[in-house]
């Protein structure tokens, strides 16, 4: 990242480069309001959080047009805390998982958005459902049931490593599983793929959605 560029200017010279088809989420997560208001004044609208707490503070304090994305790892007896605004949620990897998400929605008379995580990536650390569940989970009756969610696409992460045969390899793997997936549900219109360190390669793969983080907001402080 060039650090002479403050966030609009990146995220200006980000956005000049995507293709019309490619959404940006501006993953926002650990930064300050005043960074993500510095991309709300830049024409950003939709931001990613991975924490739902984190993301209901920022809700709460900024402009309610913006879009929050959960990208993050879910836990059950959170949705709640999301359910009346949330716009998209990534990772969601099981029926337990939805099963609460359309209650949750249910009670605010809404329908929510969700992505399927796919698991791509060969280390064991990173969540998601194979092809096969996936699959399963959308022909089932139990999901079929199931009224105020909507799954709308796919999301995947790769490995952290610089291979970029193996990147591509997963990247192409999600976009498989999408096509093979849009047959069951009709409406499914995202893969979300791509990260600061690979998004060009996503993008290149077919994703339709990327989400950046450090690349608009810098490195992250985890401390
Ligand atoms: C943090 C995070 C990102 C963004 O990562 P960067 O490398 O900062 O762009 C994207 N997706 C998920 C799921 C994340 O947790």
């Amino acid at each position: 990242m060039n650090f002479k560029m403050n966030i609009k200017q990146r995220l200006q010279q980000l956005k000049s480069v995507l293709p019309k088809h490619v959404t940006l989420v501006a993953v926002s997560k650990t930064k300050p309001v005043d960074d993500l208001m510095e991309a709300y004044h830049a024409g950003q609208r939709i931001f990613g959080e991975n924490k739902i707490q984190e993301m209901a503070e920022k809700y709460q304090q900024m402009p309610k047009d913006i879009q929050w994305h959960m990208i993050g790892h879910v836990q059950t007896n959170k949705v709640k805390y999301m359910a009346p605004f949330v716009d998209l949620i990534h990772g969601v990897d099981r029926l337990k998982l939805l099963n609460e998400i359309n209650k949750q929605a249910q009670k605010h008379s809404r329908c929510i958005d969700c992505l399927l995580q796919i698991k791509i990536a060969e280390e064991d650390s990173k969540f998601g459902m194979t092809t096969n569940d996936a699959e399963n989970l959308l022909k089932s009756s139990a999901f079929k049931d199931l009224k105020n969610i909507k799954i709308v696409g796919v999301m995947g992460m790769a490995s952290f490593t610089n291979d970029t045969d193996q990147i591509r390899t997963e990247f192409n793997t999600l976009k498989s599983t999408f096509d093979l997936l849009k047959n069951t549900e009709q409406q499914m219109h995202i893969v979300s793929m791509g990260m600061s360190g690979d998004y060009p390669l996503a993008i290149d793969c077919g994703s339709t959605m990327i989400r950046v983080g450090s690349h608009i907001f810098g490195a992250r402080n985890y401390s």
